[in-house]
Parts: C-alpha cells; structure tokens; sequence
C-alpha cells in the first residue's frame, strides 16, 4: 500500500510543495482524518468491480483510497490548480482518471459510456455550497448511478433523511425519498478537515431505487405541490395550494383531502410521499 496522505502532515507537506492556497469558494475543506476515509469506503460497498465517480478530489487523499478499493475512479475537480497537484499524488495508480472541469457542466452519461460501465457509484467529500444541486442533478437526471455515499453538511443530510413529524422533514426530504433509500453513515467533525468548516458534517449514502418510490400521473406537478406545501410551514395544504403554483381552486383540494380521509385543515408538513403522490393524481384528474 502506498503512503497515506489523509492526515495533517502529510496534507500540510503536500500545501507547501505546491504553494496551494485554498479557495473558499470552491468549497474546500481537504480531509485529514484516514479513519473517516474508510468509513467512507465501507459506506459506499466498494468493490473490484466499481467505477466510481468523485465529485472534488482536492489533493487526492479519499481519491488515493478509492483507488485501491475499486476498479477505477474518475476524479472531477474544478480547480486547474489542483491537477498537478493530483498528478503528483496519484502517480502511483494506473486506475484513476481526473477530468478538470465542473461537475455541473459535464456530460457524466458520456462520461460514462466512455468508460464502458453499466452503472457506476459516486463517492465523495462534496463542495457545500453545491451539495443540494450535484445530488439533485444525479438524481433527476436518471443516470445509471447505483448509489451516491457523500459528505455533506449535518443539517443537509438530516433534511435528507427525515421523516414526517420531524423539524427536518421538509421538500427536501420528499425529493430523496422519491429517488432512493437513505442512510446516514457517520457523523464527522469539523476537525477532520483543513481548513475546518464551520458546520458540521455526515456522510450519507442514497441507494437508487430502480423505479420511483410512487408513482404519479406527472413528475413536475408532484414536486411543484410539495414545494408548494411547504413554501409556509404555518399555513394550511388548503391555503399553500390556493397560494402557489399551479394554483388550485379551494374546492379541488378540500375533495381531494376528503378522498384520501385527510382532515382538511391538515398541514403539508403532515403528509407524507405516498399521500402527496395520491394528492396529485387527484387534483391533476379532478382538472381535466
Ligand atoms: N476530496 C477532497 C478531500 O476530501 O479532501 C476535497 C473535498 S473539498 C470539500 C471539495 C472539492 O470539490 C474541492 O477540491 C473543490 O475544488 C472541488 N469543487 C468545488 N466545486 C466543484 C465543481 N463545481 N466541480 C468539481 N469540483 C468542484
């Protein structure tokens, strides 16, 4: 096994040879905590067979391991500064390929075929300030993703992994659930990281389902009701779905509610996906 380089020394060693100075708005925090590195692996169920995606790989430290547990890792980082860096730190593999570019603006199904994979697995330690959009984007794209084991901030994953009830459930929680089964793998520290962020972190592992989790006449207008249940968490589903887009008269809903045995002063926060998906198939009949 080749030296580690997810720890403080190393980490700083590596800062200095290059002159790297971090970017705060590329989200980074580099990880220096090998324990937390393998946690990640073992979450993920990394194989031989694996081609993973990593999203950001900084200097390479979780790049380094994934590289020895899987058949190959395709490492995308935005910042051209890092590749030499990542040149340097991954020498030693024959198996990773690193691509500069934005993660949002790649064609990751070509990406794909190139590599002549059926599916692939995403692992990584994510840029925060784009945590929600790069998983929605795998997501909702339906690419032939099996999983996506991340590190995200502690509150995202817990919005993520909620359920109703609960302060974190919210549209959030309702999207991921649609897509995926959610796990929550550990809970990191701010002091695993260089520079420290300041929040807390976890690392999650949404598991693709292979059809939806409900299903509903039209996709769109499942999620534009859930935004609009609960654009005020105060208000009645009765008030939210009068208010929102698309707006439904008041009548339309108090039907629907009474169908599905829901009293009709009811919340949207109170529902849950299998009765959000009923919802919908009701009001978009009831419009036709
Ligand atoms: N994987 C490394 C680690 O764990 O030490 C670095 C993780 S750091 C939290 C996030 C990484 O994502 C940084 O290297 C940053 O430059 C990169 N990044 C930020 N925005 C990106 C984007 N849009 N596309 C690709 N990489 C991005």
């Amino acid at each position: 096994m080749i030296k580690r380089i997810a720890n403080i020394s190393e980490t700083k060693a590596i800062i200095d040879k290059y002159g790297f100075s971090f970017q705060k708005r590329f989200g980074q925090n580099f990880l220096i905590d090998s324990n937390i590195i393998d946690k990640i692996i073992q979450g993920a169920d990394l194989t031989k067979e694996d081609v993973v995606l990593e999203i950001g790989p900084g200097i390479g430290s979780l790049t380094q391991a994934m590289a020895e547990a899987s058949k190959k890792v395709i490492a995308v980082e935005i910042d051209k500064k890092l590749i030499p860096v990542l040149e340097d730190t991954l020498s030693d593999y024959d198996n990773v390929r690193i691509i500069n570019e934005d993660i949002l603006k790649l064609d990751i199904m070509k990406l794909i075929s190139e590599e002549g994979a059926d599916h692939i697995k995403v692992v990584a330690n994510l840029p925060y300030y784009i945590t929600t959009p790069i998983i929605m984007n795998l997501l909702e794209k339906r690419l032939p993703i099996s999983s996506i084991t991340v590190m995200i901030q502690r509150e995202v994953a817990e919005r993520m992994d909620a359920v109703p009830g609960t302060k974190a459930y919210g549209a959030l929680s309702l999207a991921t659930t649609y897509y995926a089964q959610t796990e929550l793998v550990t809970m990191v520290k701010p002091d695993c990281f260089i520079p420290k962020p300041n929040v807390g972190s976890a690392v999650i592992k949404l598991t693709r389902r292979n059809t939806p989790s409900v299903s509903v006449i039209d996709e769109a207008t499942l999620f534009k009701i859930i935004k609009g249940g609960f654009a005020q968490r105060r208000k009645t589903l009765i008030n939210s779905l009068t208010n929102s887009q698309p707006q439904f008269e008041k009548q339309q809903v108090i039907h629907a509610l009474e169908v599905l045995n829901l009293d009709i002063r009811i919340r949207g926060e109170a529902l849950n996906l299998n009765q959000y998906a009923e919802l919908t198939n009701l009001l978009i009949k009831d419009q036709r």
